[in-house]
């Protein structure tokens, strides 16, 4: 299973945006969004979590 990033390139200002989403113990499934926040402009930003199984 691909790793879940806990922080992601800010799309708007190139800063460092951080997981908000709970992450259940057994995984997500591919589909689901995980929500983050921007640390420099304080956007968020949803993600669809999809499995990168080739
Ligand atoms: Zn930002």
């Amino acid at each position: 299973m691909s790793e879940i990033a806990r922080e992601i390139v800010c799309v708007e200002c190139g800063g460092t945006a951080h997981l908000i989403s709970f992450l259940p113990e057994e995984g997500l499934e591919p589909g689901e969004s995980l929500a983050y926040r921007c640390a420099d402009c304080n956007d968020r930003f949803d993600v669809i979590w999809e499995e990168d199984d080739g």
